[in-house]
């Protein structure tokens, strides 16, 4: 996966960054204080080593005698300003990464000096949002070094779009004699139905959306002769040109002429070869671990497309760092050296970025999957599907496991009636990390929606029945998705229809054709835009996890949920033993860095599709999914272990560990709301305090008899 640095490096970071690195050594050249620390919490919290200078002259210096992989410089230091820096900087190195924060937005010439004459990897604009911040920097730390003398990163990323773009050519030259058939068939029932204004106005919408989609695929002759006759066809709309036989005449002139410009495109699109490795970008990945499932590569009927990745217990871990995956299916019979399936399940929620990866399993049906709840439930076993696994169950198996987590790719929805068209653009998405959904048909929408959860939709104005502002007021009548980014994409691009576009609330406006590299950008300022606020919005930036507002909420709908189809969830309150002590022995820091690591512990243990949240202070909180007391307890039992295990640092280089103590509540045992759950796991919390911390209090154990 030679290409995977360069695709994420032209994205950009926080959403498609996969860092797996390790204790890298980042210099840090500011002179203002407030920065250097949160700057170097952050990225000490994510097992980097920080080296800060306040000076030119110093900054100089530790390049020398500490080689660090990454420079941050500031606006600011004590003897020169950061641009200045940077500049002596590039005359000690031409390779070193630099980054740059800037307090104010700046000209786009010294942006482009900065970033193009200085090779300023990334310029970072204040606030510094510490979430977003360390993972620009992670995913710096994992692209190639930057060398000012070789474009070899630029060709790379050329080269991969070229591809792209042939794979879509392909598809859409495959495509186009049905097409053309489709438009002829269309102009004959028109030409047999005169005044049918209906008939006539199908035959203008597939020459429509012929001129967009040959033209976004490079037919440009295509899309011309499509363009002359969809005109004419827009005319023959019209009351007053009813029976017109000129307009008619005309109009079989044009399709013949766009026939014969088919046929010498075709042509010469015909020595046209891909690499077949471009060509899986939109499809959903799937890690198959230790399996010989009878489905090879491709998997059909899948609503969104899927490939299966076979590999053995051994190689899953560095499979998992090569690909950004989707989900993962462990065969329990796989035989690793020391690898048990739990424990890979374990280590691949450990790998950084993969933290809400969902994990299904495989086993023999004749085998209780109950057997080792609390292991499993611990490792966070999304599903077991049983052997012989039958393609349909192996296909509903996967389609549960992507709609589960929602923290994965960004997820974009397309409605288009043109499947060509919506093809191309879901390549041109899924090259680039984007997990993306098409549907042809717009009163599929809404269920859509639901069971999907895209994070932006991309709307087709034109299609029949019901057209894209329709779509989106609806979407927008609608609490769950008024939020939601629209863009529209349409091949109408007279101002009215743009104002349109906003009016029915749409955010953003792409004329058809679209070239990728647009549709990219747009597409992804949006998307992080959206997810940013939301994320600022609901999850807690020390801990990852949602914050309570935003954990109350999921919950809420989590029991409704468990009403209706009648089961149970089990939540457990769980607060940081003695963490007052903490601070005061090992500074506010030390103590941040634990409920940092506690955060991340939660996270990437339990299914993906349990609630965590941070309670408040150094209180966090878990709703088990069809879990009762008992398996959450055993589960629980074993983070507690993992965590009690884990060494911390003090603020002076102390080395200590820290416990906590939880309390479970069960739904509908111990009550039928939120509130009177979370008073009795709070009740058991504080009985589990008073029994001497370090456990689990559930039910039947008060407290005293479950020391752990
Ligand atoms: P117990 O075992 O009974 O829970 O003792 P405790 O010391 O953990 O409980 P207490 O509620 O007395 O103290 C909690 C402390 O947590 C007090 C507060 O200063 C600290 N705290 C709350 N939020 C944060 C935070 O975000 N970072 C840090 N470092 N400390 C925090
Ligand atoms: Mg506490
Ligand atoms: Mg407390």
């Amino acid at each position: 996966m030679k290409y995977a640095p360069v695709v994420h490096n032209r994205l950009g970071s926080i959403l498609f960054h996969k860092p797996n690195i390790m204790g890298k050594t980042v210099l840090l050249a500011d002179a203002e204080q407030a920065t250097a620390s949160l700057v170097t919490s952050v990225l000490e919290n994510r097992g980097h080593r920080v080296v800060t200078a306040s000076g030119g002259k110093t900054t100089l210096d530790l390049v020398r005698t500490e080689t660090p992989d990454l420079i941050i410089v500031g606006e600011q230091l004590d003897d020169i300003d950061g641009i200045g820096l940077i500049v002596k900087l590039r005359s000690v190195s031409r390779t070193i990464k630099v980054v740059f924060i800037s307090n104010q937005w700046r000209e786009s010439d010294l942006y482009q000096m900065l970033t193009q004459d200085y090779g300023v990897a990334l310029v970072i604009h204040r606030p510094i949002k510490p979430l977003l911040f360390g993972a620009q920097i992670d995913s710096q730390l994992n692209f190639p070094k930057v060398d000012l003398g070789s474009q070899k990163d630029q060709a790379l990323g050329k080269e991969h779009e070229r591809q792209a773009i042939l794979a879509l050519r392909l598809r859409f030259r495959d495509a186009m004699p049905s097409r053309l058939a489709m438009l002829s068939d269309a102009l004959q029932s028109a030409v047999e139905q005169p005044g049918n204004v209906p008939v006539v106005q199908e035959a203008r919408r597939l020459a429509h959306n012929l001129k967009g989609t040959s033209s976004s695929c490079g037919f440009e002759q295509v899309s011309a002769a499509s363009s002359a006759l969809e005109k004419v066809l827009t005319a023959a709309q019209l009351p007053e040109n009813i029976g017109n036989r000129d307009l008619w005449d005309e109009i079989e002139l044009l399709f013949c002429k766009l026939r014969a410009e088919a046929e010498v495109e075709l042509e010469r699109s015909g020595n046209d070869a891909v690499d077949p490795q471009h060509d899986d970008a939109n499809m959903a990945k799937i890690l198959v671990v230790g399996s010989d499932l009878p489905t090879n590569g491709e998997l059909s009927n899948a609503s969104v497309p899927v490939k299966l990745i076979k590999t053995t217990a051994a190689n899953a871990l560095e499979a998992a760092t090569n690909e950004s995956l989707d989900a993962v299916l462990i065969d329990m019979e796989t035989a690793g050296s020391s690898m048990t399936p739990m424990k890979i399940a374990r280590e691949l929620r450990s790998l950084s970025g993969h933290e809400s990866l969902p994990l299904g399993f495989i086993k023999q049906p004749n085998t209780d999957a109950n057997e080792n709840r609390n292991e499993s439930t611990h490792a966070g076993a999304s599903l077991f599907l049983d052997k012989p696994l039958e393609a349909e169950a192996l296909r509903e198996g996967i389609e549960y496991l992507l709609t589960v987590s929602q923290g994965g790719r960004p997820r974009v929805l397309i409605v288009d009636d043109d499947p060509d068209f919506s093809n191309m653009i879901a390549n041109t998405l899924g090259r680039e990390g984007v997990l993306v959904r098409t549907i042809n048909d717009p009163a599929e929408v809404l269920t859509t929606m639901e069971a999907f959860v895209p994070d932006l939709v991309l709307l087709d104005v034109m299609m029949p029945g019901v057209s894209g502002f329709d779509v989106c007021r609806m979407l927008r009548a609608n609490s769950r998705w008024q939020e939601i980014p629209i863009l529209f994409l349409t091949a109408q691009t007279e101002l009215e229809a743009r104002l349109a576009a906003f009016d029915a609330g749409g955010d953003d406006y792409l004329p058809k054709p679209v070239a990728p590299v647009e549709l990219l950008t747009r597409v992804k300022v949006r998307l992080e835009r959206s997810r940013f606020i939301r994320e600022r919005a609901d999850k807690d930036i020390l801990s990852g996890l949602f914050m309570r507002r935003a954990f109350m909420e999921q919950v809420q709908s989590l029991l409704a949920e468990a009403a209706r189809h009648e089961f149970s969830f089990t939540i457990a309150l769980i607060d940081v033993d003695k963490f007052k002590n903490i601070n005061d022995n090992y500074g506010h820091l030390a103590g941040d860095r634990v409920l940092a690591q506690l955060g991340g512990l939660l996270k990437k243990r339990f299914r993906v599709e349990d609630i965590r949240g941070r309670w408040g202070g150094e209180e966090f909180i878990v709703a088990f999914r069809h879990e009762t007391a008992v398996t959450t307890k055993g589960a629980l039992e074993r983070a507690l272990d993992e965590f009690a295990g884990m060494r911390f640092k003090g603020d002076h280089g102390e080395d200590f560990s820290v416990t906590f103590t939880a309390g479970l509540a069960t739904y509908p045992e111990d009550g039928d709301t939120l509130e009177k759950l979370v008073h009795i796991a709070d009740d058991r919390l504080y009985a589990g305090k008073e029994a001497g911390r370090n456990r689990i209090v559930d039910r039947g154990s008060h407290g005293k008899d479950t020391a752990s």
